[in-house]
C-alpha cells in the first residue's frame, strides 16, 4: 500500500460518456458516487473477495453488488450452474424442476414460510406482500421504519421522518409523510412512518389507526441505513402488536435472509414473520428474489386466489440455477460460523485502528453485515444516523478506495462480508484503514 494516488482516467472518461446516454450515467442512483463527491470506478471483472477497475486497478471488495455476493465473485460452484443451464435455454415461461428445487430449500430454511413465489427482484417481493397483506386484512395503512428501504414501488417511498418518538407522537395524528416526486400523496399517506427500534412509536401507531393497519413492514436488522441492529426484545414486541392488532408482520429479509443465518433473522433472533421477502443473495448473483409465507396466506395469489402477481422472468432458469447452486453451497453451517469470524477480526481491527488514531466511531455489526459510524454514539436510529459525520465518512471512503480498498460509495449503505474474504484481506484492510484514519484525523 503507498500513498501515491491511483488513476481512474479510464472511469472518468467511461463515466463522462455513459451521462450522455443515461440520467446520471448510471441504472442504479448509488452507483454513481454523488454521495462521496467522487465518480464511480466502471468494472472490468471481479474474482472472490476482488473487484477489478477498467484502469487496471484492483480492490478488495466490500460492496459484494450490495448484498447478493456471499460466496464471493464468480464463484466456481455457481458459474457452473450457470454455464449449464444456458446450455439448454435461457428463458421459457413455463414451469421447470429447478423452480420447486429452490421453492423446497427456502421453505425448509424458514420455519414461516410454507409457500413461495419468485419475482425478479427484491422490489417486486415487497410490493406484492404488501398488497397481499392488505387483501388478506382487508385493511390499507402499512407501518414502515424511517430509514429502512424496502425498493422503490410507489407505497413505500414516502419521505423518511425525523424519527424521533416526539416525530411519531405530534405527526402521526395526521400521519402527515412527504411523498418523494411522482408519488400520489394520497398514496403515501397510507403508509405511515415511524422510528426504527421505538417500540412506543409502534405502539401509538397502532393505537392512532386503530383496526386499520394491514402490515408492519420493516428490515429486522437494519441495513439501508447503515447496520442498525434491533434493540433487546424490539422485534419480538413487533410482533407482539402485531398478533394484538391483528396486522401482518412483514419482515424484508432481502439482505438479511440466507446472509445472517439460512433462516435470516427469524433464525438469529426467532421471531417469525407472517410474510417474509427474500432477494440478493437467493438470486446466487442474478435477478432473482422471493416472498413466502403460511399456505392460507400464499394461496389468495393468482392463479389460486384473487390477489394478482405475475412475472415474464420469473423463476428463470438462469437465475434459479444460480441460487440453488448458492444455497447448496450455504447449506454446510460452518459457512456462517467463518462468515461470523471473519467479520468479527474486520471489526475489531476497524475499531482498534479508529481508536490508535483518535476517530470516535461507533461500529454496528450483525453477522457478515457491518457499518462503521463517525460518531461517538451509539446508532439505532435513522436520527442517529444522520447525525454522524458524513465529512469524515467521505474523507475515510476516498482514502480508502486510494488504498484498493472499496467501500460502499455512502454513509448509509453497510459493508458486506463474503465466505471469499482471506485473512490476509482482512489485515490488509485494517492496515488500510490505520492509514485513512490517520489522514482524515
Ligand atoms: N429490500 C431491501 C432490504 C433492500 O436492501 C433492497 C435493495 O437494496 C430492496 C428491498 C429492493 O431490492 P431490489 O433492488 O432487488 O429491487
Amino acid at each position: 500500500m503507498t500513498d501515491e494516488q491511483k488513476i481512474y482516467r479510464k472511469s472518468a472518461q467511461a463515466f463522462a460518456e455513459a451521462e450522455s446516454f443515461m440520467p446520471g450515467g448510471v441504472n442504479s442512483p448509488v452507483r454513481a458516487f454523488a454521495e462521496v463527491g467522487l465518480g464511480p470506478l466502471f468494472i472490468a471483472a471481479a474474482k472472490g473477495s476482488k473487484i477489478y477497475d477498467i484502469d487496471g486497478n484492483d480492490y478488495i471488495d466490500y460492496v459484494g453488488s450490495w448484498g447478493p455476493m456471499i460466496l464471493g465473485h464468480a464463484h466456481p460452484k455457481v458459474l457452473k450452474a450457470i454455464s449449464v443451464a444456458v446450455q439448454n435455454g435461457s428463458s421459457f415461461g413455463a414451469p421447470t424442476l429447478a423452480e420447486t428445487t429452490l421453492a423446497k430449500k427456502i421453505v425448509a430454511a424458514f420455519d414461516s414460510i410454507e409457500k413461495i413465489r419468485l419475482l425478479s427482484s427484491g422490489t417486486e417481493a415487497v410490493m406484492t406482500s404488501i398488497r397481499l397483506a392488505r387483501a388478506y386484512t382487508k385493511r390499507d395503512l402499512v407501518i414502515k421504519m424511517a430509514g429502512c428501504y424496502h425498493g422503490h414501488s410507489d407505497s413505500l417511498l414516502v419521505a423518511a421522518g425525523s424519527g424521533s418518538a416526539e416525530f411519531a407522537k405530534t405527526h402521526l395524528a395526521e400521519n402527515s409523510i412527504a411523498s418523494s416526486p411522482g408519488v400520489p400523496d394520497s398514496l403515501a399517506r397510507l403508509t405511515i412512518v415511524i422510528p426504527y427500534n421505538d417500540i412506543d412509536a409502534a405502539e401509538l401507531a397502532f393505537q392512532m389507526h386503530k383496526g386499520k393497519i394491514a402490515a408492519l413492514l420493516v428490515e429486522p436488522v437494519a441495513a439501508n441505513m447503515g447496520v442498525v441492529p434491533p434493540i433487546n426484545g424490539y422485534l419480538k414486541k413487533l410482533r407482539k402488536l402485531c398478533d394484538q392488532h391483528d396486522a401482518l408482520l412483514i419482515f424484508d429479509e432481502v439482505i438479511t435472509g440466507f446472509r445472517l443465518a439460512a433462516g435470516g433473522a427469524q433464525e438469529l433472533f426467532g421471531v417469525k414473520a407472517d410474510i417474509t421477502c427474500l432477494g440478493k443473495i437467493i438470486g446466487g448473483s442474478l435477478p432473482a428474489a422471493a416472498f413466502g409465507a403460511r399456505a392460507d396466506i400464499m394461496d389468495m395469489l393468482a392463479p389460486l386466489g384473487p390477489v394478482y402477481q405475475a412475472g415474464t422472468l420469473s423463476g428463470n432458469p438462469i437465475a434459479t440455477a444460480a441460487a440453488n447452486a448458492t444455497l447448496d453451497v450455504l447449506a454446510d453451517s460452518t459457512c456462517y460460523k467463518k462468515l461470523e469470524s471473519t467479520a468479527a477480526m474486520l471489526e475489531i481491527g476497524l475499531a482498534e485502528a479508529a481508536k490508535q488514531a483518535g476517530v470516535p466511531v461507533t461500529i454496528n455489526r450483525a453477522g457478515s453485515i457491518m457499518s462503521c459510524f463517525f460518531t461517538d454514539r451509539p446508532v439505532r436510529n435513522f436520527t442517529d444516523v444522520k447525525s454522524t459525520d458524513i465529512k469524515s465518512f467521505k474523507k475515510f471512503f476516498a482514502e480508502m478506495l486510494n488504498q484498493g480498498i472499496y467501500l460502499a460509495p455512502s454513509a448509509y449503505e453497510a459493508m458486506f462480508v463474503s465466505l471469499a474474504h482471506t485473512k490476509e484481506d482482512i489485515e490488509k484492510t485494517i492496515e488500510a484503514a490505520k492509514r485513512s484514519f490517520h489522514k482524515i484525523k
